[in-house]
């Protein structure tokens, strides 16, 4: 079966209240759980994959986060499950490719097998010796659910007291991401522990030949296709954009978080070093923000996870490990200081923003570099988003023109000739810090535009008002507890002013 999107339709999150989950046969138990969370109908990736699997079916799904893409392969695994008679070891294996998607899965089988009696644990590395233990303890004590980080789940499988060999359904999810981060021989090596029948899921954001090669060696022959391929952002993302020079970046985002109406905001970035360098910069100006890259201890990353998902802090500078798949509520806005890469991470990173049918506002800064990457954005989502004059006071901005050969950009008014056409990722925090190369910033001469440090232009209040802040969720110490995970909205933390958005 192939189910195909409409080219440039959104799906998102359009639900299908033709059908019911009742439809599907599913176990009472079950059907009771997935009406407890409050979902009233199946999303389409959910009406199309949900059959398929219950079926028994190895499956090849094209679904992106925000689609309802986890409760797809959650709900017909539990239902296995329900309906296994072979009690003894793990059933069902999930293997995902960081860590926080792991525990973000393993807290929708908590919600989705609430009232089954199904128990989970998620295993990821990063984490200390201690952490380590209460893995294998959980594994050791027998659980039906693994969700598991590959390179964790083989230092498990390495060591005699763990047996993924009852494995009965094989889940990869995002297994596009996977392979980028070279988990190949990890995957392979895991599918070769499973002894027995078993039935494959994989699901992927994007589905090039490398994945189709990929489900070729690990599905079996005659496995089904279903795609549900976002070629939109989130409808309710409002999106906007900056053309700007590279040093303009910290200045217009200053302001940004200054005057627009922020609850929560991830300021995604490029490089790991590029996300230190603003968060430095913001702290610098006084902003609570904390930074989030796979660089960062793995207890510090739960935490900080735990207390921005509460609205414990309202800013976290962030590189794509955070666009995918991870499920924020309320975050109102998005901005990307550098273009991503991949033009498809672009509806990632601003799908974390207008989840589940609300609004929010995703704003992308374009340098003259990043104007051609910028570009093949619009192309990909078929709309030319407008743009957005710079405020006043950060100077003139480059003209967009994207085709233009960017190798010897034109010169910049009011600049001296060798200057800065060609943003260096260093360069801001050289100029704004003063630390660096004192060589090198001999040829570079200061901005051109007239104002001051930004500390002294931009200081922005404090936003960090700990009347504002909700109910800290408890701590999850890795096995799946009973709780309530939804918070309520916080009031506002800033107040607005003026839009910097058209
Ligand atoms: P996912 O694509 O799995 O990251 O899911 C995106 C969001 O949709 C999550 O917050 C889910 O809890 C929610 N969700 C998934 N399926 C449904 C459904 N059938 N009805 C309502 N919400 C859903």
């Amino acid at each position: 079966m192939q189910v195909q999107a409409e080219p440039g339709f959104n799906y998102n999150f359009m639900q299908n209240s033709e059908i019911n989950f009742s439809d599907f046969g599913l176990e009472e138990s079950l059907i009771e759980s997935i009406i407890g969370i409050g979902y009233n109908n199946p999303t389409p990736i959910q009406a199309a994959a949900i059959p398929v699997i219950l079926a028994g079916k190895d499956l090849l799904a094209t679904a992106q986060t925000g689609t309802g893409k986890t409760a797809a392969f959650v709900i017909p695994v539990v239902n296995h499950l329900l309906k296994s008679k072979e009690k003894h070891g793990i059933k069902a294996l999930i293997i995902s490719p960081t860590r926080e998607l792991a525990l973000q899965i393993d807290q929708a089988i908590d919600g989705l097998s609430y009232h089954t009696g199904v128990s989970s644990v998620a295993i990821f590395g990063g984490s200390d010796k201690q952490e380590f233990d209460r893995q294998m303890n959980a594994i050791q004590r027998g659980v039906d659910i693994l969700v598991a980080t590959p390179g964790r789940l083989l230092q498990h499988l390495n060591l005699s007291y763990s047996d993924v060999s009852s494995v009965e359904i094989l889940v990869l999810d995002e297994a596009d991401k996977m392979l980028d981060m070279g988990f190949f021989s990890d995957i392979i090596k895991i599918k070769n522990e499973i002894l027995g029948e078993r039935q494959t899921l994989m699901f992927s954001a994007t589905m090039p030949q490398k994945i189709i090669d990929f489900a070729r060696q690990i599905l079996k022959p005659e496995f089904e296709r279903v795609s549900f391929k976002l070629s939109q952002p989130a409808e309710g993302a409002k999106q906007a954009v900056y053309i700007l020079h590279e040093d303009q970046k910290l200045k217009l985002l200053l302001h940004i978080i200054k005057h627009d109406e922020i609850e929560s905001l991830i300021v995604f970035t490029s490089s790991k070093l590029k996300a230190d360098e603003f968060h430095a910069l913001m702290l610098k100006n006084n902003i609570n923000a904390h930074v989030f890259h796979s660089d960062i201890d793995q207890d510090q990353r739960i935490d900080l996870m735990r207390k921005f998902k509460n609205k414990e802090f309202p800013i976290l500078v962030a590189t794509d490990i955070l666009s995918r798949g991870i499920d924020i509520d309320n975050l109102s806005h998005v901005v990307n200081v550098d273009v991503p890469h991949d033009a498809e991470d672009y509806i990632h990173r601003i799908g974390r923003t207008a989840r589940s049918g609300r609004t929010g506002v995703a704003i992308t800064f374009v340098n003259e570099r990043d104007q051609r990457k910028f570009a093949s954005i619009e192309k990909l989502i078929g709309k030319t988003i407008p743009k957005t004059p710079l405020p006043e006071g950060l100077g003139s901005a480059p003209e967009y023109l994207p085709y233009q050969d960017k190798r010897r950009p034109p010169k910049r008014q009011g600049t001296n000739s060798n200057s800065r056409n060609i943003a260096s990722p260093n360069r801001e925090f050289r100029e704004n810090t003063g630390k660096g190369n004192s060589k090198n910033r001999n040829h570079h001469p200061a901005p051109p535009y007239e104002h001051n440090h930004p500390e002294k232009q931009f200081a922005p209040k404090s936003i960090d008002n700990p009347k504002n802040r909700r109910k800290p969720l408890p701590e999850k110490p890795n096995r799946v507890h009973k709780e309530n995970t939804s918070p309520t909205p916080p009031p506002k933390l800033i107040k607005k002013k003026d839009k910097p958005m058209e």
